[in-house]
């Protein structure tokens, strides 16, 4: 597995694109970047695709695969940019990054009957947050 360098440098459409999901209080679809970035200027829906594959190549940021949405990290223990857990919360749909030291560490020695390890993971845990719990 391979570290992710957090002071990467990005590149002027990375970084608008970046601190787009980095301000939205919640995970970003994929076209409501597109819509959002066309004011600022990046037009083509390729340039905003490649951008964002590199950042979570790069661990800037994750994608929430079940909502096709980006979330930016931050979590700065986070060190596999292909290794992440997310709770999701059924009434609200706010997502959190877990951050559990335990989870991680399991999951990096996790095998399966096999012996299959594996380098990657995109685990969503689905829930009601402490908000929608107490109504
Ligand atoms: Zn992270
Ligand atoms: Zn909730």
């Amino acid at each position: 597995m391979k570290t992710v360098h957090k002071e990467h440098t990005l590149t002027k459409n990375q970084q608008i694109i970046f601190d787009l999901i980095d301000k939205s209080p919640e995970p970003m679809k994929a076209y409501s970047i597109l819509f959002n970035v066309q004011k600022k200027g990046i037009k083509a829906p390729l340039q905003v695709y490649r951008a964002l594959d590199k950042l979570v190549e790069i661990g800037k940021i994750h994608k929430i695969e079940s909502r096709n949405a980006f979330i930016a990290c931050h979590n700065s223990s986070c060190q596999m940019a292909n290794a992440t857990a997310f709770s999701i919360c059924e009434i609200c749909e706010k997502v959190t990054e877990i951050s559990s030291a335990g989870l991680s560490k399991y999951l990096a020695n996790f095998k399966d009957k096999d012996g299959m390890k594996y380098s990657k993971y995109n685990l969503e845990f689905f829930g009601l947050c402490k908000k929608c719990k107490v109504k």
